[in-house]
């Protein structure tokens, strides 16, 4: 069944109904009789979830906060009572030096790519925990730092400046203060102001000596009262560091290269599929083996000039099939514009598959897909491939004009062989009617409390999307959002 916007439903919305007519016209099109060009068409085809480990974010936030329960056990447990101003200040100086240090490796972890914890929590969710966690972790740092020093000021009876200096000329603090300046080096720029004006590879840069911070912190900490105080403190301390250094060595450099080794993958077509979007289709060896699913994201490095020095990522814009990836690219920004120009036979290295915008956070029979731009790209896989009968799937395509949809032809194939709902929604984000609005939404979805909901799109329409939904009755653990940006 291959629904259309303008159907009975809404002859008692005449607004809404000629919105649509005003915006869209016919829904569905008459298919053209010969595919115009080589594109493989599109074979309708459910698949079951992969069975693969994940980590729920419950899960992850409960581990997280356990460890910092046994940081604060072992501080405890060290801590003595008394009421001296420099013994105070110092034995807050532990607490929040031993937190600070958990707090860096948590951060690590976070970043490390693990595949159980990117598959169940998002990579845009652990981007936004490691951002926030990042700030918590720079104030510990900065608290310690403090507190170290009023206690150290108050027991030499000295002031703090004089602190300052006597402390820096200690080899061990000195190396400790430049580990902390150069988190807050990363910090500075990681400032939502900072970040947008500096460019995503200089980011990056000041981003890598968060590992030379951390090193500095580490030598700084094993030297500690606190963990240097006993065999077993230093034993586990080091273990922890050993651990997170392992995984992501493993998970960021060793799977990656492999990947890139195992897989050989190359450019085999670039097409235009509207004004600035193009998809990349890519062959390989083996691609099974990565046990992609509709909905992820990789992240893609094109070996050609000007484009190899980054890994941008993208989501999978098709099921993988026949040994073949497809990415859909809107040009936004000077890599993604080279793009339109690869040519075939250029190799790529994708490090993947992330994300968990998958088929294993469905809990209802209904599903809507709601994608707003280019974030069509993982709804059009999820189109395909989500398990249900007719009318089970309806997929709500937001652009601001007929011009930008783009996967179109494919998307109405999928519609007319599954039987899913299509409705393109069409206008100025602007506009006097949103068709966002939880009774535009509740118009063409009569049942829609009773629907799992995927949403991709731009920042603002996502956040205004899952507002919308709220209000329109979907409770928020089944509304499942991935954000293009980190
Ligand atoms: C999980 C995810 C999936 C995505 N899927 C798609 C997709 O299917 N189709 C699509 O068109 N776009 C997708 N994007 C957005 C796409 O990655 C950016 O548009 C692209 O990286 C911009 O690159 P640029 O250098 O051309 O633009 P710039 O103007 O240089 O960058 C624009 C913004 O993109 C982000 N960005 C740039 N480089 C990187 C990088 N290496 N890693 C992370 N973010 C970066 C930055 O936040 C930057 O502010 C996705 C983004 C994410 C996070």
């Amino acid at each position: 069944m291959t629904t259309e916007v303008a159907d009975s439903r809404l002859a008692a919305y005449p607004a809404l109904s000629a919105y649509l007519r005003q915006t869209e016209g016919p829904q569905v099109p008459p298919m053209p009789q010969a595919p115009p060009r080589t594109r493989p068409r599109p074979r309708p085809r459910a698949t079951t979830p992969v069975p693969t480990m994940r980590v729920t974010p419950t899960a992850l936030r409960n581990g997280i906060l356990a460890g910092a329960l046994a940081v604060t056990a072992l501080w405890a447990a060290q801590a003595e009572p008394s009421a001296r101003l420099d013994v105070l200040f110092a034995t807050g100086a532990h607490l929040t030096g031993l937190l600070a240090g958990y707090g860096v490796l948590v951060m690590l972890f976070l970043m490390a790519r693990v595949p159980a914890v990117e598959h169940g929590v998002g990579a845009d969710r652990l981007a936004r925990l490691h951002a926030l966690g990042g700030r918590y972790v720079l104030t510990l740092c900065l608290g310690h730092a403090l507190l170290a020093l009023c206690g150290y000021a108050a027991h030499a009876g000295t002031d703090l400046l004089s602190a300052t200096l006597d402390l820096l000329g200690y080899p061990g603090l000195a190396l400790a203060g430049a580990g902390t300046a150069l988190l807050m080096a990363v910090g500075v720029t990681s400032a939502r102001a900072m970040r947008r004006r500096v460019p995503h590879e200089t980011w990056r840069a000041v981003h890598l000596l968060t590992y030379l911070g951390v090193a500095l912190g580490f030598v700084h900490q094993l030297a500690g009262p606190d963990v240097a105080g006993s065999v077993l403190t230093v034993w586990a301390w080091s273990m922890l560091h050993a651990t997170v250094a392992v995984l992501l060595v493993w998970y960021r450099v060793v799977v990656p290269v492999r990947q890139a080794l195992k897989h050989s993958l190359r450019v085999i077509d670039v097409r235009d599929e509207g004004p600035g979007v193009v998809s990349v289709v890519m062959q390989g060896i083996g691609l099974d083996e990565l046990r992609a699913e509709p909905g992820q994201f990789f992240r893609w490095r094109f070996l050609r000039r000007r484009l190899w020095h980054t890994a941008l990522p993208f989501s999978l814009s098709a099921p993988v099939r026949d040994d073949t990836l497809r990415i859909t690219v809107k040009a936004i920004g000077d890599h993604t514009r080279r793009m339109r120009r690869l040519k075939p036979g250029t190799r790529v290295l994708a490090t993947g598959p992330f994300g968990a915008l998958t088929a294993h956070r469905r809990t209802k029979r209904k599903v809507l897909l709601l994608a707003g731009g280019v974030g069509i790209t993982p709804m059009r896989a999820l189109f395909e491939t989500l398990p249900g009968g007719p009318g089970d799937i309806t997929l709500l395509y937001r652009a601001g004009s007929a011009e930008q949809l783009v996967l179109r032809e494919e998307l109405e194939e999928i519609a007319r062989g599954r039987g899913a709902g299509l409705h393109y929604l069409l206008g100025r984000s602007d506009a006097s009617f949103d068709p966002l609005a939880p009774q535009a939404l509740r118009n063409l979805i009569p049942d829609l409390a009773e629907h799992d909901v995927y949403l991709c799109g731009p920042p603002g329409m996502t956040a205004s999307a899952t507002a919308a939904l709220g209000r329109a009755g979907v409770p928020e653990e089944r509304i499942h959002a991935e954000c293009f940006t980190f």
